[in-house]
């Protein structure tokens, strides 16, 4: 490599993000034939029907109402005492799992996943992941130089690859001491895939099995989009990770991006689960340092506001309330695409929650370019398109999947 000023491991190209490249295609789109005209599934975040971003009242109306002096003070570096206690309930609802449970501040849920890649993985460790993720945790293992490993995600009837699985993890341990493994369950993105819980138990086995001495596995479980993928029953899978062996670490990477509507205000936890108190709290002195040498402390405005919102009987009960009521309006909607789906033969992998619904396709990038042409902007991935349910109306969803059909039909034809 030819030197220059930019340090050898820190050279990247301008990182071209293509979610926003077509995000802005379509708000210029938008601004030139007008709102009902396109359909933007692009955005991930949850849009109204009249093509507004959804902030939560429950949320905003608290936030108006705090102190000036509260809201521009500092937190802690590891974060503020009620609200590291109000995540952990908060994320595991009636299903808190047994063991030594600590939980750390992080920004969003991108910081909780940085903080596992750097804690526990050195240099040259494996990443494990399904083949349908989010490119951030890619991005994340390249900034730090941990291996990317992906794995075929589903087999052939849909359902989670649990050999791919197995061979990803020995191939990761047989090279390596260290592994971590990415769940981004329940509700996927892309997929709105969720992992069941006998699948679940069958996962865990492997991981025991493969717990031998002196080899580490860490689970790391994304959950940014845990509050769209149910009722409050899809929160059960976390009772199975108590108590596991010592050599086995649980991590969850628990944000407010979604559940809070609160993405501009980048918090988030790393909670971690041990059968040891010992390993539970190194691994949190691991991650306070790396708060302090990273970000200093999160906003402390959302720490504040999750707790506010949890302890007050009203506020909270709004907030339940609201979350509901957009967590049916999003199932509506995806409901509507999957219907239309099937009915026109538009083949989809499973959705079970969440923002995203993914179409399995040859040609994603062509695809997506064609569909322009009947003023749909969609994300195109290397494994297929990404449809964005949380950001189209119930009408948008229900004659998207026609025009989808019939562009790939045009461009594998
Ligand atoms: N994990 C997944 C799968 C995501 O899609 C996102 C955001 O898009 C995140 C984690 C992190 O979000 P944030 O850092 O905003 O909490």
């Amino acid at each position: 490599m030819e030197k220059n000023i930019l340090a050898d491991h820190a050279r990247w190209p301008n990182l071209e993000d293509s979610i926003f490249k077509v995000g802005g295609e379509a708000k210029k789109a938008i601004e030139e034939k007008g709102r009902e005209k396109i359909i933007n599934s692009t955005i991930g975040a949850l849009i109204d029907d009249d093509g507004k971003l959804i902030a939560f009242d429950s949320v905003y109306d608290t936030l108006k109402n705090m102190d000036k002096r509260s809201i521009a003070s500092y937190g802690a570096i590891e974060g503020d005492k009620d609200f590291l206690e109000g995540v952990i309930s908060k994320c595991f609802g009636n299903y808190r799992p047994e063991g030594f449970i600590r939980s750390i501040s992080t920004v969003g849920g991108t910081g909780a996943v940085r903080h596992v890649f750097w804690s526990l993985l050195g240099e040259g460790d494996y990443v494990i992941c399904p083949n349908w993720y989010w490119p951030a945790y890619m991005t994340m293992c390249e900034e730090f130089n941990r291996k990317f490993k992906t794995y075929e995600f589903l087999d052939k009837d849909f359902n989670f690859n649990i050999e791919a699985f197995k061979l990803a993890l020995d191939y990761a341990l047989d090279k390596r001491d260290r592994v971590v493994c990415v769940f981004n369950s329940p509700a996927n993105n892309p997929t709105g895939f969720t992992i069941d819980d006998s699948m679940w138990d069958k996962i865990i086995d492997i991981i025991k099995d493969r717990a031998k001495e002196g080899k580490y596995i860490t689970i790391l479980l994304d959950v940014a989009y845990i509050e769209f993928a149910g009722d409050g029953s899809q929160k059960k899978f976390f009772e199975k990770f108590s108590y596991l062996p010592e050599n086995i670490l649980t991590t969850v990477a628990y944000s407010m991006s979604k559940s809070y509507t609160a993405y501009g205000l980048r918090a988030g936890a790393c909670i971690i689960i041990s059968k040891k108190k010992e390993i539970a709290d190194s691994v949190f002195n691991s991650m306070k340092h790396s708060n302090r040498a990273t970000w200093s402390n999160i906003t402390h405005v959302a720490m504040t506001l999750l707790t506010e919102i949890e302890k007050d009987k009203e506020k909270s009960k709004s907030y339940k309330d609201e979350l509901e009521k957009y967590r049916i309006k999003l199932q509506k909607r995806a409901d509507a695409f999957m219907e239309a789906s099937k009915e026109v033969g538009l083949i989809t992998l499973p959705y079970f929650g969440g923002f995203f619904i993914s179409i399995p396709c040859d040609g994603s990038d062509e695809i997506a370019e064609k569909l322009k042409e009947n003023d749909i902007y969609i994300v195109a991935n290397k494994q297929g398109l990404r449809f964005a349910v949380c950001a189209v109306s119930e009408d948008k969803c229900r004659i998207s999947p026609k025009l989808i059909k019939n562009a790939i039909d045009f461009i594998n034809k």
